[in-house]
């Protein structure tokens, strides 16, 4: 082992191979801290020719990788099993941006560059790119494009998988695939960047990209409404999509009890409506022509939303504080439920016209066999993606509670099986949802990324133990 830390050394410099257990410490604790892996060393290359020379490394000494961008993954993809026998390999040294080409509507990334960073430099070029997630000023788009993020946005731009036209791969071998072509269109055999998109790092390491840009939008509008029931929800998006056609950008659903916890937890940020209502939406529009036409249009829908049976209440932003306020409202859904103690969390999809459909069975289930347990349900609805969280009823303890987590996935996802969804919509499978996908995933379809797998990675050294 004292041979290959030496090898490592020598190949990208002393400083960049961290075996200190308290330098360790940080990337091997997955972001929420309930989980904490054991890594034989941090290597920290510079370069995708040292990237390269890591992964040779590696395959001389059968030392296992895994790739680690900003550490803020959800389903324990980004760090090692407790044996300490892998290495953490930290691709945030490659973080530059390496070119934009504006009339193309294009730019070239490394994998290491945190996701607000893109996002601010293609705004001093007057272009979008439009991921966004909460976790934007830590991610990176390595860990994006590994995880295929979604977010959002995805219901008018796509998630991360949809913004990628290339990628620069360094192989299991320590090959290095320079896949950088800003194509929208190029059918010459299989697509081999879409293998290592959403691949967790189970396939090779993404050490560049190139990013499909847009124009900036002229104007943006921010509506909150609120409704009765998750039907008036679907309701009011098959309106919003009718109406606003492409413009429409973001379409989340909120819940009381969701933003009670915001309410509860950010007091200082100001609720839009006196009075409560079982369920909200956070609607945005991105508009090509002017302020005027944008606030015309949303005026527009929200007045036939107002009529009886779909809204009951709407405000719109009148400032870009007042987004602000709206946006603050379900960005810090998840951060209110985790002040309130430990939960379990459920990231699925499901077509969107049954999603008032699985809330009504799921809750059954739950008030039935978990009577008390509270859900707190919110999310991307426009892309019929749920944060469909469970919290322990009042009087029982996060530990006690969290006992039945297991039956809990179960239960929410043999639901989300009942309605054709997907048991990870945004956040991918880790090693958390592992034996959860064996349980939902046909056998062909396991036997066919097994054989993926097998091609790619002969050794199993990349990122072994997730998805598989
Ligand atoms: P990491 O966590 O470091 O890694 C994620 C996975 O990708 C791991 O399997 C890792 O091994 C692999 N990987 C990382 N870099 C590379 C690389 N260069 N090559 C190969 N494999 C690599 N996710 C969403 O999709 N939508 C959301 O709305 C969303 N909101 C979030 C909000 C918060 C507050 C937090 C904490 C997380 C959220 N996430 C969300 C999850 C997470 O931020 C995303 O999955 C993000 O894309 C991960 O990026 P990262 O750089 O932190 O990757």
């Amino acid at each position: 082992m004292n041979e290959f830390l030496q090898r490592c050394r020598n190949a990208i410099g002393e400083q960049y191979v961290l075996t200190d257990d308290t330098d360790l410490l940080a990337y091997e604790t997955e972001w929420r801290q309930r989980f904490r892996g054991r890594a034989l060393a941090v290597v920290r290359p510079g370069s995708t020719s040292e990237v390269a020379a890591i992964v040779t490394l590696c395959k001389q000494f059968t030392i296992s990788v895994v790739p680690q961008g900003g550490n803020t993954g959800l389903v324990l993809g980004s760090i090692p099993d407790a044996s300490g026998t892998s290495i953490i390999l930290s691709l945030k040294r490659l973080n530059a941006i390496r070119a934009i080409d504006v009339a193309n509507n294009t730019m070239t990334v490394e994998a290491g560059c945190i996701l607000s960073q893109i996002q601010q430099y293609a705004d001093s070029h007057h272009r979008l790119f439009p991921l966004s997630l909460a976790s934007e000023g830590t991610c990176t788009i390595g860990g994006n494009l590994s995880s295929n993020a979604g977010g959002t946005a995805v219901l008018r731009y796509g998630n991360a998988r949809e913004l990628c036209l290339g990628v620069e791969v360094v192989t299991a071998n320590g090959d290095i695939w320079e896949g950088l072509k800003g194509l929208r269109k190029d059918n010459t055999g299989y697509d081999l960047r879409d293998l290592f998109i959403g691949a967790e790092g189970t396939l090779g390491i993404i050490t560049a990209a190139v990013l499909k840009l847009y124009p900036k939008p002229k104007a943006i509008q921010t509506a909150f409404l609120a409704l009765s029931s998750p039907t008036s929800a679907l309701n009011l998006l098959n309106l919003a999509r009718n109406a606003f056609g492409s413009a429409l950008t973001t379409y989340e659903l909120i819940s009381s009890i969701s933003l009670e916890l915001v309410h509860k937890h950010f007091p200082d940020i100001p609720l839009p409506f006196a009075k409560q209502y079982p369920y909200y939406v956070l609607v945005e529009i991105s508009d090509q022509e002017s302020e005027i036409h944008a606030r015309e249009m949303m005026e527009r829908v929200l007045e036939s939303a107002l009529a009886p049976t779909i809204a009951n209440d709407a405000v719109i932003a009148e400032s870009l504080s007042q987004a602000s306020y709206l946006w603050q409202l379900r960005e810090n859904i998840s951060m209110a439920q985790a002040a309130e103690g430990k939960n379990i969390k459920h990231d699925i999809s499901i077509p969107s016209s049954s999603i008032p459909a699985f809330i009504k069975t799921a809750g059954e289930q739950l008030d039935k066999y978990f009577s008390g347990s509270r859900v707190v349900c919110f999310g991307h609805m426009g892309d019929g993606n749920l944060h469909y969280n469970i919290s322990p009823p009042a009087d029982v303890e996060d530990q006690i509670f969290l006992l039945q987590q297991d039956k809990i996935n179960q239960l929410v996802h043999d639901e989300v099986h009942r309605y054709q969804g997907s048991i990870s919509a945004e956040h991918g499978i880790g090693a958390l949802k592992r034996d959860e996908l064996i349980r939902y995933k046909s056998p062909v379809e396991l036997e066919l990324m097994r054989s993926i797998k097998k091609a790619l990675d002969p050794d199993n050294l990349m990122n072994p133990g997730k998805i598989l």
